[in-house]
């Protein structure tokens, strides 16, 4: 398909996919007269760009997990994982904190030890 109808079935705009193409995270195929074509396999990549995109990952990040043949792509992954553990602990903690707040019986969340701890988290 063209570059307007692959456009239309993500619900992005075709500058988009022109622009990812730019930065080789998707690729497309050309037609003999030069025209783009996608294909199922790249809507599908272009879904897990969404994807990746929807948590936060760059273009760079992306075109790692993407391309198997990407330099420094083991690294690149196990930076994103170490980022995603780290983000997970800080949510988990703000969870617990936010959990104790809602019942907790200090007037002064500063005289509250439970509530205190969570700054030094
Ligand atoms: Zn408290």
């Amino acid at each position: 398909m063209k570059i307007g109808e692959a456009a239309r079935r993500l619900g992005i705009a075709a500058h988009v996919l022109r622009h990812w193409e730019d930065e080789r995270v998707v690729v497309p195929d050309r037609t003999v007269t030069g025209h783009r074509l996608y294909g199922s396999e790249h809507l599908a990549r272009c879904r897990i760009v969404l994807s990746c995109q929807e948590v936060g990952m760059s273009l760079a990040e992306i075109r790692a997990i993407v391309h198997r043949g990407e330099a420094g792509r083991a690294q690149i992954i196990a930076a994103r994982i170490a980022a995603i553990r780290a983000q997970r602990s800080s949510l988990d903690s703000a969870e617990r904190f936010l959990l104790h707040v809602r019942q907790c019986r200090h007037d002064l969340m500063a005289r509250c030890p439970e509530c205190s701890q969570y700054s030094q988290a």
